[in-house]
């Protein structure tokens, strides 16, 4: 059987920056992605948003990673040409009741090392934005946009230059534990498949990732894996772009389960609303947007953006965020894990990598080659 020494499966922004990141010469890494490119799935159907890191609880690895993450993708940028552009972020209170939500999230903030965040009055948020409506916001200078395909190509050269295999319509069906190793099935028909053997696993499977480590034996309700999905859909705004409505992006109080709608310029200059949040069930994940929400959308977003109108939406693109928390149910973290404590070692599971995981794909590769260099 064919023997390498370590096999990422999935070929999302985070399984291409593991590559980059624990590729070497003299050793053997394989990624295995299902579909017929990188990227199809989660890492192209999110809002492009680099964050600053300040909605997640202190000393959590979303707080720690978006943060490096940040720092990290703007550095690529400046030294690779990767497109970003650091406009800056206004989260908006509509109403005075809103104010003190704006409190916390400054002190989520400077508890996370984002340093440069301040709160602003509704006099200085007219004269930032004119055409936004609000009695204050929280202003982060750090929040940018980010070309996602870019970054990942970025990775995907850097993997390969290093000697990583990259190989798409190459669905992983099982991983077993055979002694030390680990038996890794591929097959993309039934009369096209074959297994090799891997000394160490990088699951980065996305929206599947809970079904792999399942696939190798974890009990994943035991171990809080199991993942909900959380879809969320985008309008295009016709007009309003190349900064005449907005120059930054304007995002209102969050609510429970998401950040709520914002309205996010794209590095071409236009205007996209969302991502709504809604769960569904993992046999019904679908991209389709429903065209009926625009109402609802423009309605949401007219509370601080008040020119827009509804006729004005155009449906776009939808995503499914990989979540660990239910509906209504508290604060999840990412799960970065090598897994000797289940009986599973040199199995690094990253699982439930929803917002703020573009952000924080460096890091989170950092993190990976830190446990690949210590078990491996
Ligand atoms: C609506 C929305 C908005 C978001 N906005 C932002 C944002 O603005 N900023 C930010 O930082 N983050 C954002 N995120 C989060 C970010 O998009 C994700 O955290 C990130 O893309 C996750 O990348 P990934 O590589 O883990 O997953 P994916 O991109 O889903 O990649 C997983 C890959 O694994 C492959 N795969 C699955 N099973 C198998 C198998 N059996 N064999 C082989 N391959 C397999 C899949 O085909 C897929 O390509 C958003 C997410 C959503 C849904």
């Amino acid at each position: 059987m064919e023997e390498v020494d370590i096999c990422i499966v999935g070929c999302g922004v985070i399984g291409l920056a593991v590559a980059a990141g624990i590729s070497k010469p003299g050793r053997k890494v394989i990624a295995l992605e299902k579909n017929a490119g990188f990227g199809e799935e989660t890492s192209s159907r999110n809002s492009e948003v680099i964050h600053a890191g300040i909605y997640y609880p202190a000393g959590s690895l979303k707080a720690r990673f978006c943060v490096e993450g940040r720092d990290q993708i703007y550095a690529l940028s400046g030294k690779w040409g990767i497109p970003t552009k650091k406009l800056g972020k206004l989260i908006v209170a509509t109403v005075k009741e809103e104010e003190p939500e704006l409190e916390v999230l400054l002190k989520h903030g400077l508890a996370n090392g984002v340093t440069d965040l301040r709160i602003i009055s509704g006099k200085e948020l007219k004269q930032l934005e004119p055409n936004v409506r609000g009695t204050a916001a929280l202003y982060s200078p750090s929040t940018g946009i980010l070309d996602s395909h870019r970054l990942m190509q970025f990775f995907l050269g850097q993997a390969q230059s290093k000697g990583a295999d990259i190989v798409f319509n190459s669905p992983v069906r099982k991983i077993q534990k055979v002694g030390e190793r680990y038996a890794v099935s591929v097959s993309s028909s039934e009369s096209d498949s074959f297994t090799f053997s891997a000394r160490a696993v990088v699951n980065a499977a996305g929206l599947k990732s809970h079904r792999m480590a399942e696939s190798v034996g974890m009990d994943i309700d035991k171990a809080g894996y199991r993942l909900k999905f959380c879809k969320g859909e985008y309008f295009r705004v016709r007009g309003g772009g190349s900064g005449q409505w907005v120059k930054r992006l304007i995002y209102p109080v969050p609510n429970k389960i998401s950040l709520g709608i914002h309205v996010t310029p794209d590095m071409e200059g236009n205007l996209r609303l969302g991502p709504s949040a809604h769960y569904l069930d993992e046999a019904g994940l679908d991209y389709e947007v429903d065209e009926s929400a625009c109402e609802a959308f423009a309605k949401d977003t007219q509370r601080f953006l008040p020119m827009l109108k509804s006729d004005q939406l155009v449906p776009d693109t939808a995503g499914i965020r990989p979540k660990l928390q239910g509906p209504k149910e508290p604060f999840r973290d990412f799960v970065v894990c090598e897994e000797s404590g289940k009986g599973f070692p040199r199995f690094i599971n990253l699982i439930g990598i929803d917002s703020p995981g573009l952000t924080s794909s460096p890091a989170i590769a950092d993190e990976v080659k830190r446990l690949i260099d210590v078990c491996l």
